[in-house]
This record gives structure tokens, C-alpha cells and sequence, in this order.
């Protein structure tokens, strides 16, 4: 996977395929799915949501540039697959998903890893997470119809931001880089297909989940 799937179509980071080569994917997958783990495009989890396609948890992860001392908020944690490479290149995964039965699951594959720098959520991602801001990277793995403001907010100093933005089923994927002096510069990475970001500032009505550790 990492080296066909990776390193051919240009993902370079070191640590970034030292993380992909770590983190067994499978684990992450209902077992039914076990066997297409490694295969290069997403799966379905349960609740109607699918584990990225590892291509594009490679592309997003390197476009962070994380070197391990950072504070990551991730929106959509879904199967956990990218919380947990998040969490062996930063010092802390704030992860976020809206549906409690994925996230339970989630948790248990983490802790099964012996993965302890992730605080999982359920809760609407879209507001963000005020408490533990600001973030030195926020990446949102479901698409949004605008890039959140509360998002741009929890952003620190230099901070990158990583999301899809369109409609429901079509979004391209956008760099957002917090300057120094507040301002903030977009990048365009091209086009994606991800599951809807739904919440406050997402598709649909607003979640009242309530915030529950995990
Ligand atoms: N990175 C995950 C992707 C899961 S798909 C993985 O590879 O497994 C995206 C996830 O975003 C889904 O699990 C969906 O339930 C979740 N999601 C959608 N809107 C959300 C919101 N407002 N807050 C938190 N999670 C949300």
C-alpha cells in the first residue's frame, strides 16, 4: 500500500510512510472488509460513513507538516484509522465524530494500540472545539458547504487548516495557513468525494448531542 499507493503518486514525508507503514489499517475496517484494507479507496464503517481512501489520509496528513510538537483538532474521526496516524507525528490528536457508535468502536482499536494522545469526542465538529484551542493543525474529514468560521477562530499563529469544501457528495480540498498578522491564504489541492459534514456549520440541522468523552 504505502509504497504503490504512496510513494508513486508523490507522498514523500518520511515520517509521514514511516506512520503508514506502522499503523495496521485493518483493524479499522469491519472484519468483513478486512481482506480490501490495503486496497486504495474507502470502505464502509457503519452508520451510513466510510474510512478515507489511505491516499488521501496520506495527502492530507503530509500537508500538515507536522513534526511531532503539535496540537491537532481532526473533525470526522469515523473508524479512527487517521486519528491514529495523526497521533505517532504530533503531541496530541483532538478528535472529533458525531456518531457515537463509530467513535466507541474507534476507541477501542486506539486503546488496543496502546494509542493514549488521543482524546476522542462525540460531538458536532463543526463548532470546533473551543476548549483546547488554539490548534496548530485542524484537518475535517467530511466536506463542508464554507470553511467554518469557528474553525478559521481556533486556528493558532501559522496554524494550517485541511478540508473539504463543496456540496454534499463533490467538494475540492483546500490548505487554509493562518499568517502571522491574522490573515489567511487558501490553497486549492483539487477535487474529492467525501461524506457530508453535517452540524451547525455543516449540511442539515444542527447537532444537540450534547459532548461526551469517549
Ligand atoms: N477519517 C475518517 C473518516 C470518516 S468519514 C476515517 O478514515 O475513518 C467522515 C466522518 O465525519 C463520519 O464518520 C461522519 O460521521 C463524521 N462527521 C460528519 N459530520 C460531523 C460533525 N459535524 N462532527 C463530527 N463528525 C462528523
Amino acid at each position: 500500500m504505502v509504497r504503490e499507493q504512496m510513494e508513486e503518486r508523490g507522498i514523500r514525508d518520511s515520517r509521514v510512510l514511516e506512520a503508514l507503514r506502522r499503523v495496521p489499517r485493518h483493524l479499522f475496517v469491519p472484519p468483513a472488509e478486512a481482506a480490501e484494507a490495503y486496497e486504495d479507496h474507502p470502505l464502509p464503517i457503519g452508520e451510513g460513513q466510510t474510512i478515507s481512501q489511505p491516499y488521501i489520509v496520506a495527502l492530507m496528513t503530509e500537508t500538515l507538516q507536522l513534526t511531532g510538537t503539535e496540537t491537532v483538532l481532526e473533525i470526522g474521526a469515523g473508524s479512527g484509522y487517521q486519528s491514529a496516524i495523526l497521533s505517532v507525528l504530533c503531541r496530541r490528536v483532538i478528535a472529533i465524530e458525531r456518531h457515537a457508535p463509530l467513535a466507541a468502536r474507534a476507541r477501542t482499536v486506539l486503546d488496543r494500540l496502546g494509542i493514549e494522545n488521543v482524546h476522542l469526542l462525540v460531538a458536532d465538529g463543526s463548532r470546533g472545539w473551543p476548549a483546547e484551542a488554539p490548534y496548530d493543525a485542524i484537518l475535517v474529514a467530511a466536506g463542508a458547504p464554507s470553511v467554518p468560521d469557528a474553525l478559521k477562530e481556533q486556528l493558532a499563529p501559522s496554524g494550517r487548516l485541511i478540508l473539504p469544501v463543496g456540496g454534499e457528495r463533490m467538494q475540492t480540498l483546500h490548505l487554509l495557513r493562518r499568517d502571522l498578522d491574522g490573515t489567511f491564504t487558501n490553497k486549492n489541492l483539487g477535487d474529492v468525494a467525501f461524506v457530508p459534514l453535517i452540524g451547525a456549520a455543516g449540511f442539515g440541522l444542527p447537532d444537540d448531542l450534547g459532548d461526551i468523552d469517549i
